[in-house]
């Protein structure tokens, strides 16, 4: 297959090595530097110049960007990627995006006969060098197995949620659930540590519990305890995530007072820590409030 990837970040970036392993690949990067360096290190693959350029002669482009405002900025212009795609071919916007935007992005396309797929994902760097991302899908169930295809390479579990738009609604809710367990362990334990619990005991209590998750199994003892704070992913991106989930209850009128809450909470931590802190930073916003350590 001819690929097409746009937004080599910190997780576009190993989701296309494994691409460019099995596929003939063409990058490009806002910041030409990255695009270009990884066509060094990746033989086979090539730095395209523009977007038109990345979607020149692809079956298949792949965008993996901020948020869908980025991808639509993308499209037009005689340099942008609808220059470059060909009728017949297929965007999957592997971006953690909003529903109401990829159903714009997809009726636009569908006019100039390009199919379009949203295909978020979940697993982080570590899991996208390994290729075992989880990627939900929205989109018809054809261009749903086009692209589950088009992302296996770096993809372990691929799940059809239903239209353009369901799998970013998918992801906001996973990750609006992310965010408020972030918060609340942080609150659980910086609580049990002021009184005299050792923070590793309490982990390993949690882990054998009913209040166990992803984070008090993983990110904790991982990256707290350890005192190794990977940057792996920005609290911008969780804080836009969690606004998308927000906006999606608004819009079906449901209340989210809890997640509503948190929401509130991500968005004056981004405003505090800046649009470069990681998504764990809040956990250290917690120790120093209470003046303790999540060490051991
Ligand atoms: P990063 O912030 O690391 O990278 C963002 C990428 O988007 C960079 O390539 C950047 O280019 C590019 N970009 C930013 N603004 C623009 C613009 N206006 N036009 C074109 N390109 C632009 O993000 P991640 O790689 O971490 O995340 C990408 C997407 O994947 C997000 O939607 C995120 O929520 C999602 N995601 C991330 C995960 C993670 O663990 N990191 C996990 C699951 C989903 P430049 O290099 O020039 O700045």
């Amino acid at each position: 297959m001819r690929l097409g990837f746009a937004g080599l970040g910190a997780i576009g970036t190993p989701m296309a090595a494994r691409c460019a392993a099995v596929h003939q690949l063409a990058v490009w990067n806002r910041t030409a530097q990255p695009a270009a360096e990884f066509a060094k290190a990746n033989p086979g693959s090539r730095h395209a110049a523009t977007p038109r350029d990345v979607a020149q002669g692809a079956d298949a482009v792949i965008t993996c960007l901020p948020t869908s405002a980025e991808v639509e900025g993308l499209l037009d212009g005689p340099e942008g990627l609808l220059a470059g795609m060909a009728p017949g071919s297929i965007l999957v916007d592997c971006t953690s995006g909003d529903p109401a935007s990829s159903r714009r992005i997809a009726g636009r396309l569908a006019t100039l006969g390009i199919a379009f797929v949203d295909a978020p994902l979940s697993g982080g760097p570590p899991l996208a060098i390994q290729g075992k991302l989880t990627v939900m899908c929205g989109g018809s169930p054809e261009e749903v197995a086009r692209a589950s295809l088009v992302v296996a390479p770096f993809a372990a579990k691929v799940v059809r949620m239903g239209p353009v738009g369901a799998g970013h609604a998918m992801k906001a809710a996973n990750n609006a659930l992310l965010a408020a367990n972030i918060l609340t362990l942080a609150e659980a334990l910086v609580t049990l540590a002021k009184a005299g619990i050792a923070p590793r005991d309490a982990v390993d209590v949690l882990n054998a519990s009913s209040g166990r998750s992803f984070v008090s199994e993983v990110l904790i003892p991982d990256r707290v305890l350890t005192g190794t704070w990977p940057r792996l992913f920005r609290l911008a991106l969780l804080e836009k995530d969690i606004g998308i989930f927000h906006d999606l209850a608004r819009e079906v009128a449901v209340a989210d007072p809890v997640l509503g809450f948190s929401r509130d909470q991500c968005r004056a931590l981004r405003a505090e820590l800046g649009e470069s802190a990681d998504y764990l930073d809040p956990i250290r916003v917690a120790e120093q409030a209470a003046g303790v350590e999540l060490r051991g």
